[in-house]
């Protein structure tokens, strides 16, 4: 691995109790070229702006597509990221649907540890706080032809992130735009399935809404995600949440709400979640709490549903009452080590020294 580091680092002037989410970046980033049919070395050099011409294969086409997960720093100190190796395999199941070369697990690995580590002051530590981690890959080719590139860019790239209150949300049920289809993409992380997402987010939006529930392309009849995270919704005292499948993003949040849930002895169906069954159920007030989680806020309340034109409200629940708040404090308790880690996700980052 190639490392070069920033001859004029910003850590000094960054201020982790006031800093702007998504638009800071930590003082470096990793990259890796892919020519000739093989990934070169694996570098770690100053964030900063990388050239490409417009005729770039990967903003022509769209072949693009990225992770997110965090790193999280505990009071001792300690840095630790949460099951990374899920990221790495699903980086690697949405670049085989995008026709992009598998970036190998120990590069991404490597890649990851080192970042985090020769970064690691730049972590805020304290409630909600992280450093989130943008893995990405991209095709580079210069070249106008509507054809698989030839050259890719593996990157990683850090922006720190705090704790913001996640105000409940109202959530349109979607009823005619879809944001994946059978044979499609949508349990990539496909960077084109979010630009699909943004125009009937906004008329969601201009509705009054905060975000949409996509239901299946073909019928609308079934819940599959919310906006960018997967939904849960609990009735009565049992929690519900569509399976994965070639339409729904398998997210590590959601395998890990199942986990957590299931360790609590709660009722748990994961199956299909038929939008006239929760509006029944909102109807006849067994409809207790329907979330988000993923892993930017982990979990989103939800306090309406927009359903044809009706505005269905939720029950405010109190932190005690809601399995959401529940389980998201048993999640986020083990990624900031509060908490005893049984399931083995806690990945320590261990401070190396450099041979530069
Ligand atoms: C990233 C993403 C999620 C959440 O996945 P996590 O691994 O929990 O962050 C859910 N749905 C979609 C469409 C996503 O892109």
């Amino acid at each position: 691995m190639i490392i070069q580091k920033s001859s004029n680092p910003r850590i000094s002037s960054f201020d982790p109790t006031s800093f702007s989410f998504g638009n800071t970046f930590i003082d470096h980033m990793i990259i890796c070229e892919y020519n000739n049919g093989k990934w070169g070395d694996l570098q770690l050099v100053p964030y900063g702006p990388i050239g490409f011409t417009p005729a770039m294969m990967g903003v022509n086409y769209g072949q693009a597509c990225f992770e997110g997960m965090k790193a999280y720093k505990d009071k001792d100190g300690k840095v630790f990221l949460f099951r990374p190796e899920k990221n790495a395999e699903r980086i690697n199941k949405s670049a085989k649907r995008l026709a992009i070369p598998e970036i190998p697990k120990e590069i991404f690995m490597e890649g990851l540890k080192t970042l985090v580590d020769i970064d690691r002051d730049w972590i805020p530590h304290g409630e909600g706080m992280s450093l989130y981690i943008r893995p990405l890959l991209f095709a580079t080719e210069e070249a106008l032809k509507a054809r698989v590139s030839e050259k890719y860019l593996f990157a990683i790239v850090a922006t720190p992130a705090k704790s913001y209150y996640a105000a409940p949300v109202s959530v349109k049920i979607s009823d005619h735009y879809s944001r994946s289809a059978n044979g499609g993409v949508g349990f990539a992380k496909a960077a084109g399935n979010y630009a699909a997402s943004f125009y009937p987010t906004q008329l969601a939006i201009e509705e009054g809404y905060d975000q949409i529930i996509w239901t299946d392309d073909s019928t609308h009849e079934y819940f599959e995600e919310s906006g960018t995270m997967n939904v849960f919704v609990r009735i009565n005292d049992t929690i519900y949440t569509p399976k994965t499948s070639e339409k729904i993003l398998d997210g590590v949040t959601r395998d890990s709400f199942l986990q957590l849930a299931k360790r609590r002895n709660l009722e748990v169906v994961v199956g299909d979640v038929k939008v006239s069954d929760v509006i029944a159920a909102q109807r006849n007030e067994t409809l207790k709490e329907v979330w988000g989680v993923g892993t930017a806020v982990v979990t989103s309340i939800f306090e309406a549903l927009g359903y044809n034109d009706e505005h269905l409200l939720l029950p405010k629940l109190s932190e005690e009452e809601s399995f959401a708040a529940m389980l998201k404090k048993d999640l986020t308790d083990i990624q900031t080590n509060q908490a005893e880690d049984p399931f083995g996700w806690r990945v320590l980052v261990e401070e190396q020294v450099y041979d530069l």
